[in-house]
């Protein structure tokens, strides 16, 4: 069963300059485990559909649902990895990743455990005790990840997590950051303009068309390169 329906979502933005429309009848599925990128023009929506699947707006119309339920603000199931890392710079790299947790009170034995295997497991050891300033680009964007994923997300989402970083260590940290989480099991959605880097992640992409937003085409990855 997929874990994520998108089903006929629409949304417009109401401003004083009138009314634009951003997203138009989208629909599709995420399966367990499954990375889907999402392509599109500049403007066209994408920030907006992972908003709405974040449960951080509410569509006009259609439907989301989380394994089986509506997606709603204040829901802690849905992970988002942002362009910028927003680490700390007072806080060490360890109580960075701690943030998330000890914001929802859920500092316990058990996920102080988890939160050390992922800083080990990804590397990350060695920077515990440093501050954000003191690591590349890529590594932030790591420990940005860890801070998400000690949290447990059903879902991952991640909004050009990429594009501050120059395009050597961007090949490198995307193609890093990738199998971290294909590792890590959990489904993700990046949105990226980078069409290769959306090619190199995912097992689907969906191709949105200029605003407002229509699915254009799902692309299987796997399919397509036999
Ligand atoms: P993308 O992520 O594809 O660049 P966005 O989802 O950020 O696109 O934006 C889609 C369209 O909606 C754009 O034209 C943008 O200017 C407009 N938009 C985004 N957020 C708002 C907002 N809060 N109020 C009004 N218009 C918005
Ligand atoms: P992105 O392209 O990465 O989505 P933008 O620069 O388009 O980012 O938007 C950054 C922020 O500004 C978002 O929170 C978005 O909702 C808001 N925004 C974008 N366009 C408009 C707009 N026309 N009016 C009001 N807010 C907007």
């Amino acid at each position: 069963d997929p874990v994520l329906k998108v089903r006929d979502v629409c949304l417009s933005y109401h401003t004083l300059s009138g009314e634009t429309p951003a997203l138009s009848h989208i629909s599709f599925d995420l399966m367990p485990g499954e990375f889907l990128s999402i392509v599109g023009p500049s403007g066209c929506g994408k920030s907006t559909l992972l908003n709405l699947i974040a449960g951080l707006i509410e569509p006009e119309c259609g439907s989301i649902t989380l394994k089986g339920k509506t997606v709603s603000s204040g829901s802690t199931s849905v992970g988002y990895m942002l362009q910028k890392d927003h680490l700390l710079e007072w806080r060490s790299i360890y109580k960075n990743i701690l943030l998330g947790l000890e914001i929802r009170g859920e500092l316990t034995p058990e996920k102080l455990a988890h939160a050390e295997e992922l800083l080990h497991t990804y590397g990350l050891d060695r920077f515990r005790d440093a501050r954000p300033s003191q690591l590349s680009g890529g590594m932030r964007q790591r420990a940005a990840l860890i801070r998400t994923l000690v949290l447990e997300p059903e879902l991952l989402l991640l909004d050009e997590p990429f594009s501050a970083l120059d395009y050597q260590t961007r090949l490198n940290v995307s193609d890093d950051i990738g199998k971290i989480l294909k590792s890590s099991g959990k489904p993700a959605i990046l949105v990226t303009h980078d069409i290769s880097e959306a090619i190199s992640m995912a097992d689907q992409v969906l191709v949105l068309s200029a605003r407002p937003a229509t699915v254009q085409k799902v692309v299987d990855i796997h399919l397509s390169v036999e």
